[in-house]
């Protein structure tokens, strides 16, 4: 028997790997089922079954910090454990050893009998007390936005420089990770041509493009498209420049 702490952020939780690892797998049957109606969370979920295949103790990594660092994938998460938390709550005190062998192995371990229903509950509320505050509404509120990018960021390497609009309609280039602007399109994203935050957006946060605007604008070939979210702050910090 092994034991593993999961991080997030700050808040941490010690657990038992290998009840860890059974509820992990009732997550990933629930998930199974309609993959795509969790998009944000199922790259995760796809290699989740690594762990029990490849179970070592003490190992155990859910990769719960990467999957807390998006709003949508958090809230995705978080729905499956309800569901398999609500499961769990309907079974009786034990869940039998056959059904452990066949459904729930993990390695090699080997079930040598019936397993009580409790731990499996309580592993269950303990990752959604560990993921819940991420989702915190004092946070601000998500969007899922259509994000058109036309290439990685000359300025801090990391993030994409996607098509935004000011609200006369005209579009400009922003980067998603440090807000380096282009106001002229056919400059972005190259170095030369980029501008300070600011420089480019009127309203805060800016506005985006539908598929439309960037077909009008002569942009198909040259951006891809990807879905991202983004946080969009309390109403009290928005600004809107006149
Ligand atoms: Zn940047």
């Amino acid at each position: 028997m092994g034991w593993t702490t999961q991080v997030v952020g700050v808040r941490h939780a010690l657990f038992e790997d290998t009840t860890l690892l059974v509820v992990a797998r009732m997550v990933v049957d629930e998930w199974s089922r309609t993959p795509a109606a969790f998009p944000s969370v199922s790259p995760h979920l796809e290699r989740w079954h690594l762990q029990w295949a490849q179970y070592a103790p003490g190992v155990v990594d859910l990769n719960l910090e990467t999957i807390a660092s998006s709003y949508f994938a958090t809230k995705e998460l978080l729905q499956l454990l309800g569901i398999v938390e609500a499961q769990l709550q309907k079974r009786g005190p034990a869940i039998p050893r056959d059904e452990m062998r066949t459904r729930w192995s993990i390695g090699d371990v080997f079930w040598l009998k019936d397993q009580e229903t409790i731990p499996f509950l309580d592993t269950t509320r303990s990752l959604k007390h560990l993921l819940e505050p991420v989702v915190a509404p004092e946070r601000g509120t998500f969007k899922r936005i259509k994000q058109y990018d036309l290439g990685e960021c000359p300025s801090c390497e990391q993030g994409m420089v996607c098509v935004a609009k000011r609200s006369d309609g005209r579009l400009f280039a922003i980067c998603e990770e440090c807000e380096a602007e282009w106001v002229d399109l056919a400059l972005a994203p190259k170095r030369e041509g980029m501008l300070p935050c600011g420089a480019a957006h009127d309203v805060w946060p800016p506005l985006w493009p539908t598929k439309e605007e960037i077909i009008n604008a002569g942009l198909s070939e040259r951006v891809e498209e990807s879905d991202d979210e983004i946080r969009l702050p309390p109403a009290d910090e928005t600004e809107s420049a006149e």
